[in-house]
């Protein structure tokens, strides 16, 4: 069978079964659907990637679980023509969620050779991202404000850098807690420095490491 449609079936199996686990935004199933999740890990483990699971790529690092990708990026409430920061990213796949979602995305990466490599991905499958290399605790202040932020890597507080960066009404999701399990956080900015935080369930992330996270 040919390669390419027996991963569009996965894809498609892989949608039904996040449904299942609860994952209800139509736009998020239908990006992930359609972005090709092979395509961001080693070619040696791509009859893996439709599989509800982490893997990994260079550098000690993982492309998050597919659920946690879907339940991230639902909590962020991405819509069209929205601004969003990633901070942590990685193989790119997240980043390409967001595309498809006509997100306009930025995205931060502390290592250098991975985010080189992650580049010439997404120019290879024609996603727009821009990428900057370094710490993304401190945010981006270049591009900044953001209508939404996506951290995906463990943070041991939420960075009141991030939170600066965002506009009023926008969003921060975040993975808090210790390097072992951390909880889900959505942060909502109400006002200039009033924010509304909710709490959902353990994830557990590869380490934010740099001046508002962990010490390498
Ligand atoms: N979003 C990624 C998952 C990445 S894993 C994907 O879709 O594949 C988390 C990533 O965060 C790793 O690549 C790690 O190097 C990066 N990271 C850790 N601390 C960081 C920091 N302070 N700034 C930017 N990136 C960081």
């Amino acid at each position: 069978m040919d390669k390419e449609y027996k991963f569009k079936g996965l894809r498609e199996k892989l949608v039904k079964e996040l449904r299942k686990k609860g994952i209800s935004d139509e736009q998020v199933l239908f990006a992930m659907e359609k972005v090709k999740r092979h395509l961001f890990v080693d070619e040696l483990i791509q009859e893996s990637a439709y599989e509800d699971r982490a893997l990994p790529i260079l550098l000690n690092q993982t492309i998050s679980q597919p659920y946690t990708v879907a339940f991230q990026t639902q909590l962020l409430e991405v819509k069209k023509g929205l601004r969003v920061l990633e901070i942590g990213l990685g193989s790119g796949y997240q980043a390409a969620v967001l595309c498809e979602m006509g997100a306009i995305v930025f995205s931060v990466e502390r290592l250098k050779e991975l985010a080189l490599l992650t580049k010439e991905r997404l120019k290879n499958l024609v996603y727009d991202v821009q990428i900057k290399i370094g710490d993304g605790t401190l945010g981006w202040q270049t591009f900044a404000p953001y209508d939404r932020i996506l951290v995906t890597a463990a943070s041991p507080q939420v960075p009141e850098t991030l939170l600066k960066q965002l506009i009023i009404g926008g969003i921060l999701v975040i993975p808090v807690g210790d390097r072992d399990t951390q909880k889900m956080y959505k942060v909502i900015k109400t006002h200039e420095n009033t924010y509304e935080t909710q709490i959902f369930d353990d994830f557990k992330f590869v380490p934010l490491i740099g001046d508002k996270g962990w010490k390498e």
